[in-house]
């Protein structure tokens, strides 16, 4: 039995009638750009998160760039994440002119380590003219972008702790983090994009909550940002064809909300159908006496009590020998990936960044070592069988 690593024609069969009533409506009043949906969408997700406000953009690249230019980040500055996320993180800390400034991940959850952040914070980077913080090549350090990767959120209280003692901002990349909870220490529990000083998630068909097509949210917590962030998004213009700022065209579409709109009640449902999942993927794994051989995923908070306490964007192992296993799943119609075969700093398009081989050893274990099994919502338990089984015996 072949198992697809996604299926969202299940999904969709469950939001279809909604869906078509909204997007009938909308396709009656013919006004497509902005308007009800947007402000809909965005109060709906604000409501969601906890987050102070929330701004739709045309992707979750294009809410982070809405937020890095609002915020000024530019050429002079450095902006600091890991190498062990999708690209678009890093590309729109370079496409702003600033630096990106890459800390390692930490072997458990795959987010940023603390401790390698307070390296970075400490060591590397030094005390400039102004007595604010710059890096080795002379950029001044304006944020700190921790990813949410996989659907858990990053150790918040110590890189907050941090980023407090630094004076920096944190950009929360919560792209594949919408709903995910974190218990933090000081008692109240927080949900992704309500945590940083500002955050975006992405509505990528693929992700949790996924659009028909590109989409994506800034959410911040200051009133002023956020009058920035939708300056940026629609041209630096306030009154019309009068632009403060030089911006972009970011704009969510009316559509993608309305559709999103449909889906969102759902949301918690899936999440917790896709901790299923993971559930039974561990209980099969273990009854296959393989579980010792391959390293399952980390769940850090999952004794706080909080149901989000990971949303399962991804379901990612370690196995051994990757490659010849992921061949062997492949031939077994078992769909699969790896998330992210080359680190950032590997990438030729950041050559000039001067990294090589060895710079951040963690990121680089982890684009060797890891495949991401199915684990979306609809997945059968005899799937998950299959899935497991064809594991096993690719593990010989
Ligand atoms: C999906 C994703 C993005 C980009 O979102 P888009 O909507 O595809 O532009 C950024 N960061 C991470 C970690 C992502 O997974």
């Amino acid at each position: 039995m072949a198992v697809p690593l996604l299926d969202l024609r299940l999904q969709y069969a469950q939001v279809k009638d909604d869906v078509v009533r909204r997007l009938d409506a909308l396709l009656e009043s013919q006004q497509f750009i902005l308007g009800p949906p947007v402000a809909e969408l965005e109060e709906a997700v604000r409501a969601y998160t906890g987050c102070g406000h929330a701004v739709g953009a045309s992707s979750g690249t294009d809410a982070l760039l809405a937020i890095l230019m609002a915020m000024d980040i530019g050429r002079g500055d450095a902006v600091i994440t890991t190498p062990y996320t999708f690209f678009a993180t890093a590309g729109c800390i370079h496409r702003v002119g600033a630096e990106p400034v890459f800390v390692d991940i930490d072997a458990d959850t795959y987010n940023m380590h603390p401790a390698r952040l307070e390296e970075c914070l400490r060591k590397k980077c030094r005390s400039g003219p102004d007595g604010r913080l710059v890096t080795a090549a002379g950029n001044r350090v304006r944020a700190i972008v921790p990813v949410h990767l996989f659907g858990c959120v990053c150790d918040m209280d110590r890189i907050g702790a941090l980023a407090a003692e630094f004076d920096l901002p944190v950009i929360e990349d919560a792209a594949q983090a919408i709903g995910a909870d974190y218990p933090s220490r000081g008692g109240k529990a927080q949900r992704a994009g309500a945590i940083g000083e500002a955050s975006y998630f992405s509505f990528f068909p693929s992700k949790n909550l996924g659009a028909f097509g590109d989409g994506g949210m800034a959410t911040c917590r200051d009133a002023r940002l956020a009058a920035q962030i939708r300056l940026m998004r629609n041209h630096g213009m306030g009154e019309q064809y009068h632009h403060e700022k030089v911006g972009g065209n970011f704009r969510l579409d009316a559509m993608q909300a309305a559709i999103l709109l449909a889906k969102l009640p759902h949301l918690d449902a899936w999440h917790e159908a896709r901790r299923r999942n993971a559930a039974l993927y561990r209980e099969e794994f273990e009854r296959l006496g393989v579980a010792e051989r391959i390293v399952l995923p980390a769940e850090p908070y999952a004794a706080s009590g909080l149901k989000n306490h990971h949303i399962y964007h991804q379901y990612v192992v370690r196995v051994p020998d990757r490659d010849r296993v992921r061949a062997a799943l492949a031939a077994d119609g078992i769909g699969c990936a790896v998330y992210y075969p080359v680190p950032l700093h590997l990438q030729e398009c950041f050559a000039p960044l001067g990294h090589r081989k060895g710079d951040f050893p963690e990121s680089e274990k982890a684009s060797l070592e890891t495949l991401a099994l199915p684990i979306f919502p609809e997945l059968a338990p005899d799937q998950i069988r299959e899935v497991a089984g064809a594991l096993a015996r690719a593990l010989g």
